[in-house]
């Protein structure tokens, strides 16, 4: 029996990671066939018929079209893990969110103005915009890509997912843990 929060990474036909389901899930979608086992877990399942052993990557049968760009929902936790965790303009460890554009002037909430920073920072800048007080990005913030973003909102990664992710950069962000 898998323990109730075992996880597998399903990939599309094309071997694209497309998003990670409970491994009973994952485990139904093989015995209807629509989707193969490509690597095992750790584990048995058990039904009436059959045993198998718990899935922890598997890849879909048919082909499923994604949108060219799958949104990456715009949370605490996935806007830390773009940016490394760390505070955009002093490199600190991040503890807050952002707005680049202060809410308070029209500031939007989305993936272009919203960073992870430290307390100092934020607290320094306050209702200012980063012209006014000459600070800079390393990079500007922007939507994060790439298939391992769809691993993000998962508890933890399993290195048997390793070999299906790309971007080692995002893949390590997964993992991140918010700090306290
Ligand atoms: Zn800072």
């Amino acid at each position: 029996m898998a323990s109730s929060d075992s996880a597998a990474l399903v990939l599309n036909a094309s071997y694209e990671p497309l998003c990670v389901v409970s491994s009973r899930r994952a485990a139904v979608l093989v015995l209807t066939a629509k989707a193969v086992a490509v690597a095992d877990g750790d584990g048995v399942l058990h039904s009436e018929r059959t045993s198998m052993a718990v899935p922890s990557v598997v890849r879909l049968s048919r082909f499923v079209k994604v949108p060219y760009r799958a949104t990456v929902p715009l949370t605490r936790k996935a806007v830390f893990a773009r940016d490394g965790g760390k505070c955009v303009y002093c490199s600190a460890p991040a503890t807050s969110l952002d707005h680049v554009v202060p809410k308070s002037r029209g500031g939007p909430h989305t993936w272009d103005n919203v960073v992870s920073a430290c307390s100092r920072c934020n607290h320094v800048k306050a209702d200012r915009g980063i012209a006014e007080l000459g600070w800079r990005f390393n990079r500007t913030p922007a939507v994060p890509a790439g298939s391992a973003w769809r691993v993000v909102g998962a508890r933890r990664v399993d290195p048997r997912w390793r070999p299906f992710l790309d971007g080692g950069s995002a893949e390590d962000a997964a993992v991140l843990d918010e700090p306290a």
